[in-house]
């Protein structure tokens, strides 16, 4: 029924039906909202938040997440692709969106037949977007000491004078560590930039920039992260809302009835008497092998912990503490009791990578905002 978009023709992903599923996603774009407004009120007066929604809003589905961004707000996008633009487009009709990786060779005409905005990132493609589309709108990003994306301070000052973009961007390396002193550094390269080209919006701050002081703000914020949920300030409380929740399904329930191991590589030992649950997920729905014999979830209000290694579609459960634990049955995995973050931590990984692996055979669901 959702298979086919109908005005490309296009195949798009598969819906799986909630009964089917071995697990459901639940996306609160009410708290992604909510969580822009923190962000935006963070910048002051005459300055505002963008949204960065690369990788389809860090996998929650940029389609639905970019209108209420939008509806709330947000004054302007960023993706990574050209492709992502062009889909973000079809649900962002007025909107400027920046595409960061810049204009990969002869991808030009996608910029300007879909309204992208590029952000050059080198003398050559500040060489061919001037020559090309002279007039057309587009964000330079200036490289002030990650060593990644972006013109030297050197090239920049070469080129600084017959520059004329809207937004002047850089990106900061440790921003989720206030203490770093490649920070100031950052800032006060950045802060020559933005003298030489006073009428562009500068952008420094990433979710975690949002968060290092004044200075650092600028025109303009981008964060991504955190408008889904992920802690900004790493370390201290999440002032930011939850916004995903998995639920897993229980297949099976075992009772040991006698003393052995759980799982491939029998890594996990289990006494006689223990209940054992095993869901329908596994690290190709993007929960990482890495957190094998260390993650947990909860059923009902009791906490849960994995044992036995993670496989590729499914993971157990020891749910001895729940004596009424039955097929059928939900562990949560991701909620306001066991965030992105600490399953980021329980896997040896960053939030950025928890949901940026969720997997597609998931039922979704978008609740809250405009859904
Ligand atoms: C991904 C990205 C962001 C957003 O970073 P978060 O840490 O997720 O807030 C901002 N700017 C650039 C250039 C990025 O690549």
């Amino acid at each position: 029924m959702n298979d086919v978009t109908p005005h490309t023709g296009q195949t798009a992903p598969r819906r799986t039906p909630e009964a089917a599923a071995g697990g459901l996603l639940t996306v609160d774009l009410g708290a992604i909202a909510d969580n822009w407004r923190l962000l935006n009120g963070r910048m002051g007066k005459g300055r505002s938040s963008a949204a960065v929604v690369k990788a389809d809003a860090y996998g929650l589905g940029a389609d639905r997440v970019a209108p209420v961004l939008a509806k709330a707000g947000a004054p302007c996008f960023f993706v990574a692709l050209p492709d992502e633009g062009v889909r973000l487009r079809a649900v962002l009709p007025k909107h400027p969106i920046y595409v960061l990786s810049g204009p990969l060779p002869g991808t030009e005409p996608m910029f300007y037949a879909n309204a992208l905005r590029p952000v050059l990132n080198s003398p050559e493609q500040v060489a061919i977007w001037l020559a090309q589309w002279p007039g057309v709108p587009y964000a330079l990003q200036v490289d002030t000491g990650m060593n990644r994306l972006g013109l030297t301070m050197t090239e920049f000052e070469a080129l600084a004078d017959r520059l004329d973009p809207k937004i002047v961007l850089s990106h900061l390396a440790c921003a989720d560590e206030p203490d770093h002193p490649l920070n100031a550094r950052q800032r006060v390269a950045f802060q020559s930039v933005r003298d030489r080209l006073p009428k562009a919006k500068a952008s420094l701050a990433n979710s975690s920039g949002h968060f290092l002081g004044a200075d650092y703000l600028f025109d303009l914020g981008r964060p991504g992260v955190a408008l889904y949920g992920g802690n900004p300030a790493p370390g201290k409380p999440n002032p930011m809302h939850p916004v995903v929740r998995l639920d897993l399904r229980i297949l099976q329930v075992r009772q040991i009835d006698s003393a052995g191991s759980v799982g491939y590589g029998a890594t996990h030992s289990i006494s006689e008497g223990r209940r054992v649950a095993t869901v329908a997920a596994g690290y190709a729905d993007g929960l990482l092998r890495s957190m094998g014999n260390a993650g947990s979830g909860h059923l009902g209000d009791i906490r849960v912990p994995m044992v036995g290694r993670v496989s590729m579609d499914l993971i157990t459960f020891d749910v001895t503490d729940v004596a009424a634990a039955k097929a059928g049955d939900m562990i949560s995995v991701l909620d306001h009791r066991h965030t992105i973050d600490d399953m980021a931590t329980e896997a040896g990984t960053i939030p950025y990578e928890i949901l940026t692996s969720l997997g597609q055979r998931y039922a979704r669901r978008h609740v809250g905002g405009a859904a």
